[in-house]
C-alpha cells in the first residue's frame, strides 16, 4: 500500500532530508553573507531548510532566472546565423526542499501567467520536473501577512509534500499531489511511521490555529480589492511613494513578480539574447521607442504595482498577485511596505 500520510520526530525529519539528497538532484536554502538563496547540495550540512522566510529568496529563480540566455548569434556575410543557448541547467528531474507556504502559493500564481495567452514551454518543463516539498511556518515573522488573502491552507495545487511541525512535538510529512505520494513511495521515508489521513488532519488544524493567531499583520483583501479598484486617481499614491528610488529590489525578491526583458549583448559580430528581471518601478519600464512613456512619474508605477497585484490579476485569474510574505518590505532600502501602502491608500 502506498504511503500517502507519515508522522516522524525531528530526527527522522533530519533522515528524511539527508535521503532526499543522497537520492535526487536536490535544491535547499544555503546561507551567505546572513541571507538564503536556493542552491544545489550534496549534503543536509550545507543547507538549512527551515531558514527564516524574511532572510530567504523565494525559490522564483530555480523557475524564472534572474537572467537566462535565450538565443545566440552571429552576423555573417550572408546573414545571421542563430542557434540555440547552452542546456537548460534547471530543467532535469530534482527536488526543493525548504520552500514556505507562500512560496509554493506564489508558484500557483506564476503557473497561471506562464500557461495563459503564451505558454512559456522553458518554464513548463521546469515546473513538470520538480517535486516541490514545502514546510508550513510555525510562527508568522514581522512583516509576514498571507493568511490575510485569499489563503486556502488545504488547497495548493503547486505543492507535492508539505511538512508540519506538530504542537504535539512530531512532525506530519503529508503529500499533496500524485508526484507527491509518488515520491513519498520512492524510498525516502523508510525511517518513519504511516498515520491515517485522520489522525494527520486534527493536529495540522490544530498547528494551522495556532500559527494564524501568531499573526501581528492582518487586513481585509475584499475589501481593499474593492476599494482599491474605485480610487485610481487617489494623491495618496503620491504620498506613500515618495521615498522610492526605483531600485526594482521589491520586485526581483517578490516570488509572484514576473515581468521580463529581453536585451541584447553583442561584441562585433557575436550576440547573445538574454531573458532578465525587469519591473513596472523601473522609470524605463514603460517608455516607448518614439519618447512617449505613460508611467513617467514614479507614483503612477507604484500605483501599477499596487494595483496590478490586488485589483487587475484578481479580475482576470481570480486570486491576489501576491501571497503576503514581506520580502518586499525586509528587503526595501526605503522601508516601503506593501502592506502599509495599500492600507493607506484604501482608507
Ligand atoms: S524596493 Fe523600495 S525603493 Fe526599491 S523600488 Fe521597491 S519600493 Fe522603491
Ligand atoms: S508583493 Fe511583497 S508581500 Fe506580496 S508576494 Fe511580492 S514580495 Fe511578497
Amino acid at each position: 500500500m502506498s504511503v500517502e500520510t507519515i508522522v516522524t520526530d525531528k530526527a527522522g525529519l533530519q533522515k528524511f532530508y539527508e535521503a532526499i539528497i543522497a537520492k535526487n538532484e536536490t535544491y535547499a536554502p544555503v546561507e551567505k553573507f546572513g541571507k538564503y538563496d536556493f542552491k544545489l547540495v550534496k549534503n543536509l550540512s550545507e543547507c538549512d531548510p527551515e531558514s527564516p522566510i524574511a532572510k530567504t529568496m523565494s525559490a522564483k529563480p530555480l523557475f524564472f532566472p534572474r537572467s537566462a540566455k535565450i538565443m545566440k548569434y552571429v552576423a555573417t556575410s550572408a546573414g545571421t546565423d542563430v542557434s540555440e543557448t547552452d542546456e537548460d541547467p534547471l530543467a532535469g528531474k530534482r527536488v526543493i526542499v525548504g520552500m514556505k507556504h507562500c512560496d509554493a502559493r506564489a508558484l500557483q500564481v506564476l503557473d497561471k501567467v506562464y500557461n495563459w495567452d503564451f505558454i512559456d514551454t522553458d518554464y513548463q518543463k521546469r515546473r513538470l520536473n520538480t517535486v516541490v516539498i514545502s514546510t508550513r511556518c510555525d510562527k508568522a515573522e514581522t512583516h509576514c501577512f498571507c493568511t490575510s488573502l485569499d489563503y486556502d491552507v488545504e488547497n495548493l495545487d503547486a505543492m507535492d509534500v508539505l511538512i508540519v511541525n506538530g504542537n504535539d512535538g512530531k512532525v506530519y510529512i503529508k503529500s499533496k499531489s500524485e508526484k507527491g505520494i509518488e515520491f513519498l513511495n520512492s524510498g525516502v521515508t523508510s525511517h518513519t511511521s504511516r498515520v491515517t489521513e485522520e489522525a494527520a488532519g486534527e493536529e495540522l488544524k490544530k498547528q494551522y490555529t495556532a500559527f494564524s493567531a501568531s499573526f501581528r499583520l492582518k487586513m481585509d483583501y475584499k475589501s481593499i480589492n474593492e476599494k482599491l479598484s474605485k480610487i485610481f486617481d487617489t494623491p495618496e499614491f503620491e504620498n506613500v511613494s515618495s521615498n522610492c528610488v526605483s531600485c526594482n529590489t521589491c520586485a526581483f525578491v517578490c516570488p509572484t513578480c514576473h515581468c521580463f526583458k529581453i536585451s541584447d549583448e553583442k561584441v562585433k559580430d557575436t550576440g547573445v539574447r538574454y531573458k532578465s528581471y525587469d519591473s513596472c518601478n523601473n522609470g524605463y519600464f514603460t517608455l516607448m521607442a518614439g519618447g512617449h512613456n505613460p508611467r513617467p512619474a514614479k507614483y503612477r508605477r507604484w500605483r501599477q504595482r499596487a494595483m496590478h497585484k490586488f485589483v487587475y490579476y484578481k479580475e482576470r485569474f481570480g486570486e491576489n498577485l501576491c501571497v503576503g510574505c514581506g520580502k518586499c518590505t525586509t528587503s526595501c532600502p526605503v522601508n516601503i511596505s506593501i502592506f502599509e501602502v495599500i492600507n493607506q491608500v484604501s482608507k
